[in-house]
């Protein structure tokens, strides 16, 4: 039996203001019922490259309202793609900020972009939001805001040269 008796007549509503037509639903891969909806959720977790992000609970992912099982693909949604690429910019963007201003706890910005070989003043702009960087930059001021000393490492990593490899062993010249 159909319980949706709580909305109203579509007849009876204002023309001018229809009720968005109730998403129709198709049948759940899971447990056979036809409970499957675009849906929107808080907290939905998807790892995209090497980001685990939380997608806006906006997104209309298809889940059932039997079973909860949801359908998260670049098929099944259709903005998912560019919904990631959006969210994965902005988690990285946000973590450059954080761990920057923490080692701002350490060392002046210029220093760490001599040290990192950064442009000066590439720090201050990542700071405020301005420009995107690598992860791979996020990264690795992740690992020195987690401890800073490592700075002092890398100077010195630089400034040496690195040991000699072992030579490979020599072949006999049999014959
Ligand atoms: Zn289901």
């Amino acid at each position: 039996m159909y319980s949706g008796d709580h909305f109203s007549d579509p007849a009876a509503s204002q023309p001018s203001t229809p009720a968005p037509p109730r998403p129709k639903a198709s049948k759940c891969p899971c447990c056979g019922h036809h409970t499957l909806r675009p849906t929107a959720r808080a907290h939905r977790v998807c790892r995209y490259r090497l980001a685990v992000l939380t997608l806006p609970t906006r997104l209309l992912v298809p889940t059932c309202s039997r079973c909860k099982h949801s359908i998260l693909s670049f098929d099944s949604v259709p903005e998912l793609a560019a919904t990631l690429e959006s969210a994965y910019r902005a988690e990285v963007v946000h973590r450059a900020s954080v761990e920057i201003t923490h080692l701002g706890q350490f060392f002046s910005q210029r220093r760490i972009e001599r040290e990192i070989d950064l442009s000066q003043g590439y720090l201050s702009r990542l700071r405020a939001g301005d420009g995107v960087p690598s992860a791979a930059l996020v990264s690795l001021l992740a690992l020195l805001s987690n401890d800073p000393q490592r700075l002092e490492e890398l100077k010195a990593y630089w400034a040496l040269p690195l040991p000699a490899e072992p030579s490979p062993p020599k072949r006999k010249q049999d014959a």
